[in-house]
């Protein structure tokens, strides 16, 4: 950290051309290791090359590339109006890197969410310190292999290690906390960065509703959010954590659900290469508990060796059940039916506003009541995740689902301090505002209006 602190303050880091280096590192970093990246994540996860490209390696190429295109017109500094009480000064803002950042990762996108935020530090001109998730190991060796070898350490500097590592790396002094993962774990991190009065951004978690109404292409909506949902075996922070779909409707959504399943992963999906696997022994018994909270519709086979869980839809869980209350983050989709959009609406409210909320309709007036209704990091209409990969939204949640946000220019935004500047003139010195001030405050009102 001495040596990083020690690197910024040289200002080497500032420049265009040094960031655009480091820029095209990563993307070098990328597109010289696909296939190994690839192989960590299937090791980790079992995750399919598919999913590996779209979700990890091609989303931070997409970054980088973003970041490569704008960052120089990012830095540039902003003028703007000044009040007629400072004329003749001028105003401007200066978006200047803020220092050490520490990166803290989770396992379920293990190569994607080092990196992403790792771009925007990067292309704001910081040092990083990275800590990747110890229960993806494949990835966090190699992560730390490859950023070693593209990177000077006193620019970026990965630590591995679980709990302790972070909490050690969390009692220094950063000058930015970018921290991705649970919201308890939010908590232990938004406390220990107070110690320092460190800003951090928060990107957590939480229970995502997906709010289907009459009016959808029930077969469509199904497939959408079948595939949002068994996405990396439902390991995604955004993935629709449970249905809310009308009650006359509910059978006919299982029908669709079950039928979405089957094309994609086939009649038994354990031999599908598509689908991915639960990252640890300790995340397969927490979702594997689920399965005896309902009905099972489709799926509910698993197997512990492998880490298997089938995609499996849930109908009739029980009133109070873990899977209606906590983040499930796993292939398990519960549907609750409803008579009105109301309780729909009112069944969203137990929980924390949410990372993201999903309204699947085609009425106009619904979509725009819903999404004003419930509080959400980001959203889709009629489809879900999606909203993850256009690098011009911001992305990070509200509340209990995380502070701040990322992506594009809002990684560059993070990643810096906004400095204000006034440039006041020296040729003219209006005494106005000297004292003594008797008689100046009439007059002064008039000018201010
Ligand atoms: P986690 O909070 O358990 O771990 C995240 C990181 O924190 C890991 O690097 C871990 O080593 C570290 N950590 C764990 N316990 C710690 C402690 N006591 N003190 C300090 N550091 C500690 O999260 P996870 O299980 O890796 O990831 C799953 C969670 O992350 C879910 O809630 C999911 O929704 C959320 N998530 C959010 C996003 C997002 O972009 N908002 C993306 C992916 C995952």
């Amino acid at each position: 950290m001495e040596r990083q602190r020690a690197f910024f303050r040289s200002g080497a880091t500032q420049g265009s051309s040094f960031r655009r280096h480091q820029l095209e590192a990563a993307r070098a970093l990328v597109d010289d290791n696909e296939s190994r990246i690839h192989e960590a994540l299937r090791a980790d996860l079992g995750k399919s090359e598919f999913e590996a490209f779209v979700s990890e390696t091609g989303q931070v190429r997409a970054e980088v590339n973003h970041t490569l295109s704008h960052f120089e017109e990012w830095m540039e500094v902003v003028g703007v109006g000044t009040p007629l009480s400072l004329f003749p000064s001028s105003s401007e803002i200066r978006y200047e890197p803020k220092g050490v950042c520490l990166l803290i990762a989770p396992w379920n996108y293990p190569f994607q969410l080092v990196m992403a935020p790792l771009v925007g530090a990067l292309g704001a001109g910081n040092c990083a310190v990275v800590k990747p998730s110890e229960l993806a190991p494949a990835t966090a060796t190699l992560t730390s292999e490859l950023l070693g070898r593209y990177f000077s350490e006193d620019l970026v500097r990965v630590v591995t290690g679980g709990a302790d590592t972070s909490q050690a790396l969390l009692r220094e002094r950063f000058d930015h906390i970018f921290f991705t993962g649970s919201p308890a774990v939010g908590k232990i991190v938004a406390k220990a960065a107070a110690e320092h009065l460190t800003p951090v951004t928060l990107e957590l978690g939480g229970k995502s509703p997906a709010i289907v109404d009459e009016t959808v292409d029930l077969r469509l909506s199904a497939r959408r959010i079948a595939w949002s949902k068994y996405l990396n075996a439902g390991q995604t922070c955004i993935a629709p954590d449970y249905v809310l779909i009308p009650a006359h409707l509910a059978q006919d959504f299982e029908t669709r659900l079950t039928e979405a399943i089957h094309r994609f992963y086939g009649a038994d999906p354990k031999t599908s290469p598509d689908f991915a696997r639960i990252v640890s022994d300790a995340h397969f018994d927490r979702v594997r508990g689920y399965l005896d909270e309902g009905r099972v519709v489709v799926g509910g086979e698993t197997d512990r060796e492998s880490r298997y869980i089938a995609p499996t839809v849930l109908a009739e869980a029980r009133e109070g059940s873990r899977v209606l209350e906590e983040e499930i983050f796993g292939p398990v989709l519960p549907l609750i039916p409803y008579r009105s959009l109301d309780d729909a609406i009112e069944w969203t409210r137990r929980h924390p506003d949410p990372l993201a909320l999903y309204v699947f309709s085609k009425s106009r007036e619904r979509q725009e009541r819903l999404l004003e209704a419930i509080p959400a990091g980001g959203s889709t209409i009629n489809d879900a995740l999606v909203q993850f990969s256009n690098l011009e939204l911001p992305f990070g949640g509200r509340g209990g689902s995380g502070a701040g946000s990322y992506h594009g220019r809002f990684s560059f935004e993070t990643f810096s301090h906004k400095r204000a500047i006034v440039r006041a003139a020296t040729w003219i010195d209006p005494p106005v505002r000297y004292p003594p001030y008797r008689g100046k405050l009439r007059w002064l009102r008039k000018l201010l209006g």
